[in-house]
């Protein structure tokens, strides 16, 4: 049965796939930025991933009146402070490079960064924030943390982004070399999809009117 509708924020069909995986046998009637290509890009510029998730989640509850949900990730390595943080994607950016780094180009930076500091001090750890806003004002939250260390070296061809330099201390290999299913099952995103999967189920079964679209309303009198 078909429920209420909720848009994943995403034009990114790996992520539409992965969290319609993870609300599979749910009541809800799913929905991606692939069914609204007229929707503009939302700029990622908060300083938080809880900004930035947030931002993306509001764009498209504004812009369609039906519960939307957004995600941000990435690396923050204790050593330096938390960073690269939200700005994962564009560490390696250089204004004399017009082109956008590639992940090469950010794990290499991350590399040389890191050259002087000791394995006992390599502690880092993928985060992921993702936001789910209801139409009626109200937000459901969950955050998922994957720890690891990084590499002194690149290892691995699998995954994407810092995912050869993340050292796994349980796997003894990086992130870049588990099977795709293991990394699904361990990462940061997963942690953050189960707990959202959780409360989701708890607010569908107990107050599904949080789902309701601001267009029905508006179109049912009283
Ligand atoms: P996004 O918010 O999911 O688009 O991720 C932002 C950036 O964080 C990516 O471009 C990657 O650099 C990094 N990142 C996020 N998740 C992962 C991951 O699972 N493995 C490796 N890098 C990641």
């Amino acid at each position: 049965m078909a429920g209420p509708t909720l848009v994943i924020a995403s034009k990114n069909p790996g992520k539409i796939r992965e969290f319609t995986a993870l609300f599979s046998g749910l009541a809800l009637e799913l929905k991606s930025l692939l069914d609204f290509p007229e929707l503009p890009e939302v700029v990622e510029d908060g300083l938080t991933f809880l900004d930035n998730a947030r931002k993306k989640a509001q764009a498209v509850l504004t812009a369609t009146g039906l519960a939307a949900l957004a995600d941000d990730s990435g690396l923050e390595v204790v050593a330096l402070g938390g960073r690269p943080g939200v700005f994962s994607a564009r560490y390696a950016a250089d204004r004399t490079h017009p082109r956008p780094p590639t992940d090469r180009d950010n794990y290499l930076k991350l590399l040389e960064e890191m050259a002087a500091i000791p394995w006992e001090r390599r502690q880092a750890r993928f985060v992921c924030v993702i936001v789910l806003a209801l139409p009626h004002g109200r937000e459901i939250v969950a955050q998922g943390v994957c720890e690891g260390y990084i590499a002194l070296e690149p290892r691995g061809q699998g995954g994407f982004g810092y995912d050869p330099v993340f050292w796994l201390p349980q796997y003894r290999c990086t992130m870049a070399e588990v099977e795709l299913a293991t990394k699904n099952r361990i990462s940061h995103r997963a942690a953050a999809l189960v707990q959202l999967r959780a409360t989701l189920e708890e607010a569908l079964a107990q107050q599904p009117e949080l789902f309701s679209d601001l267009s029905r309303d508006v179109a049912q009198p009283g």
